[in-house]
């Protein structure tokens, strides 16, 4: 097999950079290399912030009415639309997920929601109030005044490997829209679309500098937060280094940042629902990308009257799910992202039996011989866990559930906030009245009520507490990418009659 070699891409070229540092994509379902990319130098990231400068301060981009931004942007959509089945090979071979969620949702997906934001930017209003040119407008005691929303400047968009091209466009179409300029980071793990997503800008006669690639690991992020020049970043990963970003933040030159990190969701199933839809929906709602999308429940919160019912339904269908192969649409679950990746969940199935849960289902490496080269992994299913245990705290990102029973509502909603984290959760039950009561009490930002791992375009999307800051997606992810100028035109008629009440009379 062929293996795709990629450049960076800085001020609308691509490179090789200034050092000679490469690095690989290994298909964690064979464990063969599939793509080299350049790991960039400080030197390279500074000339891609640099590039994004130049084009955001003397660019047209900045300066084009937001419909000429659009268009231009569809032309990128176009070329990436016509390249879904490849794009979607790229994903899961970066990635292991399977090629049904790869060309179903990973590649489409993005599509969708590029388009969406398209949309809800080509109709946002950029200046509310009176604006100050048209008079005659009202006097009042705060004079006429016009509130314009302006891009902020340079914007570094720093990506996760689960969802590389779908997590890309949540950041770079709402801050190219809005009228920014922005350097990607994506994963070292998955940097393929990424790095195609660079070849579209290339191919559609994009303005240089408007998008920049720089490829690498954590220290191309780091360098991209540190530098002053930069003035927003968005960031989709773990809790612990989006921390670290908001260190560097701070102390760079308190940029903007949106934090989209990681969660503990809870599905709770009431003992009033559908147990046949129940449990093929809290498989969805669990086992996604083996358990490896952030909003994934990895905590099912089953009422007692129910539990054993459910919980027995639940392992049955779990232990039927097809580990395999991601180029074969049969596969239900193919391989955890790395070896790293694997031995960290294997680690965290160790310390739940060390505490005490009881492995309804112990997933393991899988005994076929086709699947030895890859990081596969079946999934484990811990019943009766408490909430203090550490498999019940904290992200684990894999295929393992923590099933707990609760004694009532108010117990579902103490174990479901009793975490440090509130991205998601959902509730599974026939009596909507009754999900929507318990919807309001729990400390998350989105609640599903018969549903789960759905995400709207134009719907925000984003944690409470230590799941990240600010939002992605709709009005209000778009305006992340804004800043807000309030302009004041004082048309008093007469001197009398103004606001100064410091200046004396003359
Ligand atoms: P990481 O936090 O390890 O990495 C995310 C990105 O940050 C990668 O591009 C990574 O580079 C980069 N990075 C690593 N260290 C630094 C640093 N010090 N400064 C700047 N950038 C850095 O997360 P994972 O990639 O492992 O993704 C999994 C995590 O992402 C999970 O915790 C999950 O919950 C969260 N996530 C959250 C989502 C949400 O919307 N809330 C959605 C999807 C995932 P590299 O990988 O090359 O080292």
């Amino acid at each position: 097999m062929d293996v795709r070699q990629y450049e960076l891409y800085i001020a609308g070229r691509f490179t090789r950079g200034t050092g000679d540092a490469t690095f690989d994509s290994i298909n964690p379902a064979t464990g063969q290399t599939v793509a080299t990319f350049v790991d960039a130098s400080e030197a390279d990231v500074a000339a891609a912030i640099s590039a994004a400068r130049k084009a955001f301060d003397s660019g047209p981009w900045a300066r084009m009415p937001v419909a000429e931004r659009a268009e231009r942007l569809n032309r990128v959509l176009h070329i990436i639309g016509s390249r879904i089945p490849e794009l979607a090979q790229m994903e899961y071979q970066d990635n292991g997920a399977t090629v049904r969620q790869a060309t179903s949702f990973m590649v489409p997906g993005a599509l969708a929601f590029a388009m969406g934001m398209t949309d809800l930017a080509t109709s946002f209003p950029f200046q509310e109030g009176i604006p100050v040119t048209t008079g005659p407008a009202p006097v009042g005691p705060y004079g006429a005044y016009t509130l314009k929303y302006e891009p902020i400047g340079v914007v570094g968009a720093i990506t996760p490997w689960n969802g590389p091209l779908i997590l890309a466009m949540w950041k770079v179409w709402p801050a190219l829209l809005a009228g920014n300029t922005v350097v990607l980071k994506p994963s070292e793990l998955a940097s393929s679309t990424a790095s195609e997503l660079a070849k579209a800008f290339a191919e559609a006669d994009m303005p240089p500098g408007v998008l920049n690639v720089v490829t690498g690991g954590g220290a191309v992020g780091a360098a991209l937060v540190k530098s002053p020049h930069v003035d927003h970043v968005s960031f989709t990963g773990g809790t612990e280094t989006g921390r670290q970003i908001a260190t560097y933040a701070a102390s760079a030159n308190l940029k903007r940042l949106t934090l989209e990190l990681g969660g503990k969701s809870p599905a709770i199933v009431l003992d009033d629902v559908d147990l046949d839809v129940a449990v093929d929906g809290v498989v969805w709602s669990t086992l996604f990308l083996s358990g490896q999308m952030c909003t994934c429940a990895s905590r099912v919160l089953v009422d007692n009257k129910i539990y054993d019912e459910f919980v027995g339904r639940l392992v049955d269908r779990i232990g039927k799910l097809v580990v395999g192969p991601t180029d074969d649409m049969s596969t239900d679950l193919g391989p955890v992202v790395s070896q790293r990746q694997r031995d960290r969940i294997e680690r965290y199935v160790q310390i739940g039996i060390s505490e005490g849960a009881v492995a309804a289902l112990e997933g393991g490496r899988p005994s076929s011989p086709e699947l030895a080269g890859g990081t596969y992994l079946e999934p484990t299913v811990f019943v009766d866990a408490t909430p203090a245990m550490t498999i019940s705290q904290e992200e684990i990102f894999g295929p393992v559930l923590a099933v707990m029973k609760t004694e009532s509502d108010d117990d579902a909603v103490r174990i479901a906030n009793d975490t440090p984290y509130g991205l998601a959760a959902s509730i599974w039950t026939s009596d909507t009245r009754r999900a929507l009561t318990l919807s309001d009490r729990l400390r998350c930002g989105t609640v599903w009520i018969n549903d789960h791992n759905i995400i709207s375009p134009s719907i925000p999307f984003g944690g409470f507490k230590m799941s990240g800051l600010g939002r992605e997606n709709g009005v209000s992810g778009f305006k992340e990418y804004l800043e807000q100028k309030a302009v004041y035109l004082d048309l008093t008629p007469s001197p009398e009659q103004h606001m100064w009440g410091l200046v004396a009379p003359r």
